[in-house]
């Protein structure tokens, strides 16, 4: 089943960012998804199946 995503959710990933957070707030979906750490406001792009890959479910 795919996940779906919402502008503004935070989700959590298996591995911890650099700074040690955990929690990435989306700010923009589509073919990709950009997101920002909650740690240290850096923003990356992730493929959407990479994300899947990544976060908690
Ligand atoms: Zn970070």
């Amino acid at each position: 089943m795919e996940r779906t995503y919402t502008v503004g959710e935070i989700v959590k990933t298996k591995k911890p960012h650099v700074c040690g957070s955990k929690d990435w707030k989306i700010l923009r979906v589509g073919a990709d998804i950009k997101l920002e750490c909650c740690g240290c406001k850096r923003e990356i792009i992730m493929m959407r199946f990479e994300l899947n890959k990544r976060i908690i479910k």
